[in-house]
């Protein structure tokens, strides 16, 4: 029952091996697996890589509103140690276009590697045989989510919505896709996690179509939502 002193802690091995970055947001040292990384282009844009493939000097940010306000533009020019001009309205719509192809390029390699099954009939395949890691469904798909198990599945919370029929089929080379199932839990936390990336991406750019502080004075207003 006593612990070992003698041996090196498992917990600073790990501590070693997992790297950290700076968050330009809030400043925290936090694991990279939670960061988004971004880039710095010649004109002082900011692009997130949330494929990390272009190469270049990085910066990152944690995918949150209130990191991604503090970070566009002033954080990353603290990171950078040059004049960004990309704002958080205009980073969440980069953010979200990043986020989408991200899940579509999930979706691919999931199709490759036989952990996604395309449309109505194979996804009811899928569950007869078993309960699916996640749905995809097209928002605007109607007979693709009338299948038995997909609806019990959309009821119990297993499903996200995502694109279009249209959209979810040019990314797998088909006309339409109404609905996926991902089969692997990793691939499914994978996309989730893009989704909830994307969403935060298609909010703060919509924030800026909106007055930053329309009420004149407090009154019955929402406490300031940092
Ligand atoms: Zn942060």
């Amino acid at each position: 029952m006593h612990a070992q002193t003698d041996s090196p802690s498992p917990r600073r091995a790990a501590a070693r091996t997992e790297p950290t970055r700076t968050c330009a947001g809030c400043r925290v040292v936090a694991p990279q697996r939670e960061l988004v990384r971004v880039v710095l282009d010649d004109e002082g844009e900011v692009h997130p890589e949330l494929a990390s493939k272009r190469f270049g000097r990085g910066a990152w940010v944690h995918p949150a509103a209130a990191c991604v306000l503090r970070a566009a533009p002033h954080g990353f020019a603290k990171s950078f140690r040059a004049e960004v001009r990309t704002d958080a309205a205009r980073f969440g719509v980069r953010l979200a276009e990043a986020a989408e192809r991200r899940v579509g390029g999930l979706i691919v390699a999931g199709v490759g590697a036989r952990k996604v099954a395309l449309g109505r009939s194979a996804v009811e395949d899928a569950q007869e045989r078993g309960p699916v890691a996640l749905l995809v469904a097209a928002t605007d798909a109607a007979a693709a989510l009338d299948g038995t198990h997909t609806r019990q599945a959309l009821a119990a919370g297993r499903g996200l919505a995502f694109g279009t029929t249209a959209s979810l089929g040019a990314w797998v080379g088909r006309e339409a896709v109404g609905i996926v199932a991902v089969l692997d839990d990793g691939l499914a936390a994978a996309i989730r996690h893009a989704l909830g990336v994307a969403a935060l991406g298609a909010d703060l750019a919509r924030a800026s179509h909106l007055p930053s502080r329309r009420r004149p004075t407090g009154g019955a207003g929402r406490p300031e939502d940092r």
